[in-house]
């Protein structure tokens, strides 16, 4: 028998209902866990109206607010599966998102109103709820009906899709995991504990919500806790930066990819930011640079490595504060309730040292991708999910994340791991931002080139880098070329878009 999911708001309503649960300062917007309950269940009243039933989608394109909340736990209401869309993408994207996922509703800030038209013309059926601001659409439809308390709803399991989740598009077309509740359960288990959060936390949410980093890194262990989430509407280094020192907020976690380090780092106040109120703050997503991990460290931040992605909710390793300046560098060891080997290319598990790939097994794990029976059968052997990612374990059992394996580059027979060499590129203090592909080459096969941007009102040449990169790097793994950028393509999620840069400067 699959376990039921629990409704943990209409819990914290009964239990701590004056508890702060969600604030948004952009909109001014402070919700106890008792107001957000009963926007929770008007909500779910008004879609089941519009005709939102079990196993049915409900989508939301905005920027991050506190209806993203709103419209996961509504959702959780009816059996209804919840589709955070990423506002970024062109309307075609989204044509092949939506078009992908065929919600009934879609939630839109004013601003995508003309976007929402267009994809309402696609999809039959669409119904466009507009948000924002106390007259809005939304908001008339939330005082239009009778709320549904969660009591009245029929329950839905941990065997249930909860969300259809897009990821990244780093690596190409994104593709929808489906979440389960349960999943979600257990990164809140997986990941709650070594991130230390409890009903007393306060955490500033600035990921974008419409991605697995947001949403559950660590908004929803958050919300299971009790604790308040502060979203961001959109991430800006000196208000993060105000906000993360500001006594009234109380802010104890912070979670970001390491781009978000990297600009908090730069920003002019970060020398005089007081930063004593973080207790936690985690970084993943991407190759985290050892130098941007140990200046972090030096103000007294041990800022804790993750890996994880979203068909796994996201969390998969955590590297134990206790390990933070020890194994810098160290994605960690594998959470509680997860599996994880290093194989090689015939599946068969490779000996600690060896770099292989990353396989997952757990009930953190999607099921697998909606609409997508090709991908699905491409990603698992006997319930492993296959990471893409190169690893290597050591022989303490600590994981460090090398690369995507679609990134490797081959030089002169050598395999060459783009993040290994962005990494010493890092240690340049006049560099802003890095990233290295490889370049077809007739001698070597492929070569590496390094695409860099300089800090603002510094100077570095190319002699210079190339320097840094003999005294640091074996022959093969220097980078053959470097081009000067402003700033290097990212995805939403902050990560380099390597297929843009590839692209643009002749890789493979
Ligand atoms: P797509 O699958 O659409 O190409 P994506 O893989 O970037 O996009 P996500 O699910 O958001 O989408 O990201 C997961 C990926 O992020 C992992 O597979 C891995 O490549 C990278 N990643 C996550 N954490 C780390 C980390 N600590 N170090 C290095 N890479 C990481
Ligand atoms: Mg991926």
């Amino acid at each position: 028998m699959s376990v039921r999911a629990y409704d943990w708001i209409a819990h914290h309503a009964r239990n701590a209902g004056d508890d702060s649960a969600a604030v948004d300062l952009h909109e001014n917007r402070r919700l106890s866990y008792r107001e957000l309950d009963r926007r929770v269940a008007r909500l779910a009243a008004w879609l089941r109206e519009a005709g939102v039933a079990r196993g049915d989608r409900a989508a939301i394109l905005a920027q991050n607010c506190t209806d993203y909340f709103e419209l996961q736990f509504a959702c959780q209401r009816l059996g209804a599966i919840f589709v955070p869309l990423n506002w970024r993408l062109t309307v075609p994207e989204l044509r092949f998102i939506v078009g992908d996922a065929a919600p009934r509703v879609l939630i839109h800030d004013p601003e995508f109103a003309e976007a929402a038209h267009a994809l309402a013309q696609s999809v039959q059926g669409l119904a466009l709820l507009a948000r924002g601001g106390a007259a809005s659409d939304y908001e008339r439809a939330l005082a239009s009906v009778e709320p549904l308390a969660a009591e009245a709803c029929e329950p839905v399991t941990h065997d249930d899709v909860s969300t259809i989740m897009y990821t990244s598009g780093t690596t190409g077309h994104p593709k929808g995991a489906m979440i389960t509740h349960g999943m979600t359960f257990w990164n809140v288990v997986n990941l709650g504990m070594p991130a230390e959060i409890g009903y007393n936390t306060v955490f500033l949410a600035v990921l974008p919500l419409f991605h697995t980093g947001g949403l559950n890194c660590y908004s929803n262990p958050v919300f299971h806790a009790g604790g308040q989430v502060i979203v961001q509407r959109a991430f800006e280094p000196g208000e993060a930066l105000r906000m993360i020192a500001d006594p009234a907020l109380g802010l104890t976690h912070f979670f970001g990819v390491p781009a978000h380090f990297q600009f908090l780092l730069q920003h002019p106040d970060f020398d005089r930011t007081d930063l004593s109120q973080l207790r936690v703050a985690g970084v993943g997503g991407a190759p985290m640079p050892v130098p941007l991990l140990q200046a972090w460290q030096a103000r007294g931040v041990p800022v804790i490595q993750g890996y994880g992605m979203t068909e796994t909710s996201p969390s998969v390793l955590c590297l134990d504060r206790r390990d933070a300046v020890r194994k810098v560098g160290s994605a960690g060891k594998p959470v509680l309730h997860t599996e994880t080997r290093i194989v090689d290319e015939q599946g068969r598990d490779v000996a600690p040292g060896e770099m292989g790939e990353l396989w997952v097994r757990g009930p953190n794990v999607t099921p697998g991708y909606w609409n997508r029976p090709e991908a699905n059968k491409a990603s698992f052997t006997d319930g492993w999910l296959h990471t893409g990612d190169a690893a290597r374990v050591d022989e303490e059992g600590y994981y460090y994340i090398v690369d995507r394996t679609k990134d490797m580059y081959i030089s002169g027979g050598e395999n060459v791991y783009p993040a290994e060499v962005e990494s010493v590129l890092y240690q340049i203090p006049q560099l802003a931002e890095a990233a290295i592909i490889g370049v077809p080459d007739e001698r070597w096969g492929e070569v590496g080139k390094a695409i860099v941007a300089v800090k603002p009102g510094q100077a570095l040449t190319e002699e210079q880098i190339l320097d840094h990169c003999r005294e640091n790097l074996a022959r093969f793994k220097l980078p053959r070329y470097v081009e000067f950028v402003e700033a290097l393509p990212r995805t939403a999620s902050g990560k380099v878009h390597k297929p843009t840069l590839r692209q643009s400067y002749g890789g493979k």
